[in-house]
């Protein structure tokens, strides 16, 4: 195993779920952190928990707005520029409907935050890694970017869209140490589904019903496990199912 003290990493939707699990799992190993989402309460929140353990600094942005992923990442103080893990783990789904009925609006948020962000991000970014010679993204896609299932159709898109990005990226940095992993979940009880239908708790809660899902910690761990490799290891994609999926 390689240690990841000190590393820098950067961690998007760390208000909540899976990133918020990496979070913790990267503060064990004494990695520092960028904590970034739109809920900044959320952040601080976590921070507090996590600063008697390693250092942390929370940013609020919105991952769809590049002017907002460009100027916060531009004020980040002199220490913390030079991140060497990315997770881009922001995302969401929207709705559960048929392509031909669904809500205009639920695409354009879901393109925007899985695709769109983890671009701006990754563009933002990847440079300083090139240029120091040692970096890592990590991009959270989904068993979905495999799969698509009834009603999942623009979000299955946007995963697959994730994964082909991460296979690009992959070659473009090619000839440099930088890695490229892409960690695909199956199944994981967050606030994902409550995102999903809009905040109805009762909705979400039956999508578990009858099985046993992932915990945001499984997920923490894989992509913990990806990042303290050895550098010459590259752990290129992994597809994370719980044993009631196939
Ligand atoms: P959660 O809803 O618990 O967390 C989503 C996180 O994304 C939140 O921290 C949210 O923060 C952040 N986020 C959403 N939109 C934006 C935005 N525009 N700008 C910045 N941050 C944003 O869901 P999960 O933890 O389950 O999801 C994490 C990732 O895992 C997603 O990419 C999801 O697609 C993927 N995934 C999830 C699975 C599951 O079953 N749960 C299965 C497979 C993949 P805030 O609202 O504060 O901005």
């Amino acid at each position: 195993m390689a240690s990841i003290q000190d590393k820098i990493v950067l961690i998007t939707g760390a208000s909540s779920g899976i990133g918020a699990a990496c979070a913790k799992a990267f503060a064990q190993g004494k990695a520092k952190l960028i904590l970034v989402a739109r809920r900044l309460e959320r952040l601080e929140e976590l921070a507090n928990e996590l600063k008697h353990t390693t250092q942390v600094h929370c940013l609020s942005l919105d991952v769809c707005d590049r002017f907002s992923v460009e100027s916060a990442l531009k004020s980040l103080p002199e220490s913390w520029t030079n991140v060497d893990i990315l997770i881009n783990n922001a995302g969401l789904s929207r709705g559960l409907d048929k392509l031909y009925e669904a809500n205009i609006q639920d695409w354009e948020e879901m393109i925007d935050t899985n695709i769109k962000g983890l671009l701006y991000m990754t563009r933002f970014l990847v440079p300083g890694m090139v240029h120091r010679e040692r970096g890592h993204i990590i991009n959270i896609g989904s068993i979905a970017g495999h799969q698509t299932y009834p009603g999942g159709n623009v979000y299955c898109a946007t995963k697959a869209a994730v994964r082909a990005l991460s296979e690009g990226l992959k070659m473009d940095l090619l000839a440099t140490p930088v890695r490229v992993t892409s960690v695909d979940p199956g199944m994981v009880e967050t606030e994902f589904s409550q995102v999903r239908f809009h905040g109805d708790i009762e909705r979400a809660k039956k999508v578990y019903q009858g099985i046993t899902p992932l915990t945001a910690e499984d997920i923490a761990d894989i992509v913990f496990f990806c990042a303290s490799r050895p550098p010459h290891v590259n752990i290129s994609e992994l597809v994370v199912l719980t044993t009631d999926q196939s």
